[in-house]
């Protein structure tokens, strides 16, 4: 769909300049029909997805229709998390940077809120807060509506996921009559067609079909990887392709958890992301992501939702998404702003008919990949790795090292070209042992195992009334591994013994400290020798 320039819209000269400096060129498809609509008057529901440019759509005709020379509110933009209200105040406040007068406030819980009405005393014309703590500001009255023309429902559908329906009907309720509503989301379910219903008349919606959303430039690519060959085959990936910042997908917490525990153990820079953390710790995360301080950020649908970092090269798709529509969220945060991006998924039996329907909803290709061999990784390792030293033989000056090296050579039966080549085992950290991307396995030594299992010592037993249909269920229904592979299960009056398969043994181990029995924590620990 058309996309057009700034300048053919009616946008004033001051916002234009603040559009420049942004680095835009030409108006995403939501913006060059949603700005003309929204400056218009009549009230507007704009559907597209993440990462399509939906703040500038309503951030510049709410900057263009703000009265400077009145210090009163004049528009509410609500916004589901902290993390995004913080976000559209800074982009607006940079759409508004040669805009004298304009002020504009992020307010939301977990702030003091002290220090927002102190803010607020100054004047603010835009104000953008998380439904709660807006109203907040309304009922003690350090934020007024009586001059507030025009409110902005963002991430509509984040806000009504996240529970703030009540606060925004209430938000709603409090404005003066006469005002425009705008409202944004990626999804349209039901119960936001309702507040439209409610709140909105005769409103305008523009929606940005699925196909030219933000899949276009981004190379898909899936693997056939079976579950507990996932781990290496993402570390494959990682060192083939060397992206500057990966997005990594799981469908829950705790294998976001694990998964970022294995990277992070394999000398990866990982960090999880999810909801159990504290929003400190999420702004820390998140910072360091964006810093370039952590390279792969590993999380789920909910955390990610709304991140706003342009250089992330690389999504995988660790759990496939259980919904089609996540799929487009979550490989939306690659190729954005006109960069080319890629995606990888993995998919094991039965899930490729599950890949089938993302490509139909999506209108989209994901083609089958081979997975890199050890080979190909090192190769590009190789490759990686020489051409950083030619710059360094290009840069610095050499000679006393050429001076140590051929003293070497003289005193040994060496070549220069046998030293070379043992550095670049050592740089591509291939020097001990025969690490050459074998399938990972995690020695447990002897356990006292039939051929092929690990045996674990489980903390529980008779005297505590347990059954082995218990701890069986408990294994089979903590990790990933099906109920028929559990071995022999040896039951005493205080603790267990039971054999899972080796390949699958780590993964219990993991899975397991998250598990109760009989209501009771317990700790699994590897069998010693009999
Ligand atoms: P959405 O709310 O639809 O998920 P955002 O408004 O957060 O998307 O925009 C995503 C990214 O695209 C931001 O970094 C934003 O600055 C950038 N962006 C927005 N409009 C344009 C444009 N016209 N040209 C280039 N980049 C843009
Ligand atoms: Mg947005």
């Amino acid at each position: 769909m058309e996309t057009i320039r700034f300048d053919e819209l009616d946008i004033k000269p001051q916002i234009m300049r603040g559009i420049r400096d942004m680095g835009f060129e030409e108006t995403t498809p939501i913006q060059s029909q949603a700005i003309p609509m929204v400056l218009s008057g009549v009230d507007v529901i704009g559907q597209a997805q993440t990462g399509t440019g939906k703040t500038a759509a309503f951030g510049i005709p709410v900057l263009q229709k703000v009265d400077p020379s009145s210090r009163k509110t004049q528009t509410l933009i609500l916004s589901p998390t902290r993390e995004l209200a913080i976000q559209v105040a800074d982009e607006i406040r940079k759409l508004a940077k040669y805009m004298h007068g304009v002020k504009v406030l992020p307010v939301y819980g977990g702030q003091d809120i002290s220090r927002q009405i102190k803010a607020l005393k100054g004047g603010v014309q835009i104000i953008i807060g998380t439904p709660g703590r807006l109203m907040d500001h309304l009922r003690r009255r350090t934020i007024r509506t009586d001059m507030v023309n025009t409110i902005v429902l963002d991430e509509a559908d984040e806000m009504l996921n996240m529970g703030f329906r009540e606060d925004i009907e209430d938000i709603l309720d409090y404005l003066p009559q006469e005002h425009q509503t705008v409202l944004f989301s990626a999804t349209m379910p039901k119960p936001i067609l309702d507040i439209t219903k409610k709140y909105q008349q005769n409103a305008v919606t523009i929606k940005v079909v699925k196909k030219e959303l933000t899949v276009a430039n981004i190379d898909q690519y899936y693997y056939d990887v079976k579950r507990k060959d996932k781990v290496e085959v993402l570390s494959r990936l990682l060192d083939y392709y060397n992206p500057k910042l990966s997005l990594v997908f799981c469908n829950t917490k705790r294998m976001v958890d694990e998964l970022t525990d294995e990277l992070v153990g394999r000398g990866y820079s990982a960090e999880a992301l999810h909801g159990d953390l504290k929003q400190v710790q999420r702004d820390r995360v998140m910072n360091h992501f964006r810093q370039g301080k952590t390279d792969i950020l590993v999380a789920t649908d909910v955390a990610a939702r709304g991140i706003d970092v342009d250089d992330v090269e690389a999504v995988f798709n660790y759990d496939l998404p259980q919904d089609d529509e996540y799929y487009v969220h979550r490989i939306g945060r690659t190729g954005r702003a006109g960069r080319t991006g890629k995606a990888f998924s993995f998919v094991k039996g039965k899930e490729v008919y599950k890949l089938k329907d993302i490509q139909r909803y999506c209108k989209t290709r994901i083609l089958a990949r081979p997975i890199p061999s050890g080979d190909d990784v090192a190769q590009v390792k190789a490759e990686k790795i020489m051409e950083q030293l030619g710059r360094i033989i290009d840069r610095e000056n050499l000679d006393s090292m050429i001076e140590l090296i051929e003293q070497q050579i003289n005193a040994s039966d060496y070549t220069a070209m046998d030293f070379a080549a043992a550095f670049l085992l050592r740089e591509m950290g291939l020097d001990e042992g025969p690490e050459d991307g074998q399938t990972f396995s995690f020695d447990f030594g002897d356990t006292g195992a039939e051929e092929g299992m690990v045996r674990l010592f489980i903390n529980i037993g008779k005297k505590q009334n347990v059954k082995p249909g218990d701890i069986l269920g408990a294994i089979a229904g903590e990790s990933g591994m099906p109920g028929n592979l559990v071995g022999a299960i040896d039951m005493f009056d205080k603790y267990t013994f039971v054999e899972v398969p080796r390949e699958y043994g780590l993964e219990v181990l993991h899975a397991m400290k998250h598990a109760k029995i009989k209501g009771r924590e317990v700790s699994v620990e590897p069998a010693n020798q009999k």
